[in-house]
């Protein structure tokens, strides 16, 4: 039987990587809608190549050039933030939510509403979100499968054992291109150095978060709604090589650990398949190649933005909305030159400081988290914008 799916945030890294594996299997799939941001021309070479029936660019002021460059085709054209939601409500199998940031929260809880199958990559809308969204997608009989390579990880060791006999789940973290680096010498470090990671080739706005390490106290948050674990079981662990993605304790002291090349193709594939496996192109694993796996303790007083973020899942409510969004705001700012790279911990403690100190519940309505969500970045810009000598690092 054909399945119908959709690609939030086709253009991105984990975007095409799902559409390279649905095009493996055209007899299998319909494209229903892609979207993008501002992409036009990769946009229009996706719509020619899939034929899906939609097409969405998030920020209309692009869409005249992608009607003309589609004037041939026959898809239907939208653009702005209501029209991405109502490509998420056209009916599908399987969705993959792969926008970044919390601009992919409304289309991503739209899409948790079909009752099919939700391949999550947008781990930002577990992070603000991640009670509303799991409810969501359990109310209407939606199957949220992770798309992060460690979260994909863990769900693939769960489903070999009793839930009542994990102890900890710890999440893996490469450490990324400034790990073993002296913290003074990050001071002036480029955008173009921080997004050059080590193992994994990515969109900029994680591989900013995989250097700060901020990226893996997401992933913690991320983990603890996808599998319903107290903050208190979650761990993380720096491994260099990027092979073990998760590894579950067990109670009796057994650990078990999945491990592949790092490539995003394996949890993406996992993904389309699952409850069965199909081929995703890596190559095998070739340990005796590789040699040597390392592990190391990650060390919260060099890279402050991993003990930030298990502040804020520790403290719950707000804060985690509170830290995603000042942390967007940080790297947006570390991108455009406007902050150095060791600001973005100050920026993203300003923003989680301020939650700690109004603490409020979850929001439970999109319109809400999104209205705090702004109120967050303009007091980020603030802060960002005052002459303080740390952050002119
Ligand atoms: P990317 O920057 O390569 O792509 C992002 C996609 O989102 C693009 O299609 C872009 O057009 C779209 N987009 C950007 N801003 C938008 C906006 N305001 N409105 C609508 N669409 C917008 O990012 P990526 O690396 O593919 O990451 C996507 C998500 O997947 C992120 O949440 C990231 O944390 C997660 N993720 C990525 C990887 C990876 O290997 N790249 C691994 C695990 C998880
Ligand atoms: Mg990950």
């Amino acid at each position: 039987m054909t399945r119908r799916v959709s690609v939030f945030g086709a253009t991105g890294s984990v975007g095409t990587r799902m559409l390279d594996l649905i095009a493996t299997r055209p007899h299998d799939f319909r494209v229903v809608a892609l979207t993008a941001d501002r992409n036009v021309e990769k946009l229009a070479e996706l719509a020619r190549k899939h034929q899906p029936e939609c097409v969405v660019l998030a920020d209309p002021e692009r869409l005249p050039e992608l009607r003309d460059a589609l004037a041939d085709c026959d898809v239907e054209i939208a653009g702005g933030a209501a029209a991405l939601v109502e490509a998420a409500a056209r009916p599908a199998d399987f969705i993959t939510a792969a926008i970044v940031g919390t601009a992919g929260l409304a289309s991503t809880l739209e899409a948790a509403k079909q009752g099919g199958t939700l391949a999550l990559a947008n781990k930002e809308s577990l992070v603000i979100a991640g009670d509303l969204l799991m409810e969501t997608a359990a109310h209407h009989g939606t199957n949220i499968l992770p798309a992060d390579s460690e979260h994909n990880a863990v769900f693939q060791i769960l489903a070999q054992i009793e839930r009542a006999h994990v102890e900890k789940v710890v999440l893996t973290a490469s450490g990324g291109p400034f790990y073993g680096r002296p913290t003074h010498e990050l001071a002036a470090v480029s955008p173009r150095e921080a997004a050059a990671h080590p193992n994994w080739s990515m969109g900029a706005k994680i591989s900013i978060d995989s250097a700060t390490l901020m990226n893996k106290g997401l992933e913690l948050i991320e983990a603890k709604h996808l599998f319903g674990l107290e903050a208190a079981r979650l761990d993380a662990l720096i491994h260099p090589q990027s092979v073990v993605h998760a590894l579950v304790h067990c109670r009796d002291g057994s650990v078990l650990a999945q491990q592949s090349n790092p490539d995003m193709r394996i949890p993406l594939a996992h993904c389309l398949a699952w409850p069965d496996r199909m081929e995703s192109g890596v190559a095998p694993l070739d340990l005796a190649a590789i040699g040597t796996l390392t592990f190391a303790e990650a060390d919260r007083d060099r890279f402050p933005c991993l003990a930030l973020a298990e502040a804020a899942m520790q403290a719950g409510g707000v804060a985690p909305v509170a830290l995603n969004a000042a942390n967007e705001a940080a790297v947006a700012a570390f991108l455009a030159g406007e902050i150095g790279f060791l600001s973005i911990a100050s920026v993203a403690e300003a923003g989680l400081n301020h939650a700690l100190a109004h603490p409020m519940a979850a929001f439970d309505a999109v319109e809400d988290i999104l209205a705090y969500d702004g109120e967050i970045r303009a007091l980020c810009a603030e802060f960002i914008g005052a002459p303080q000598t740390a952050l002119s690092s």
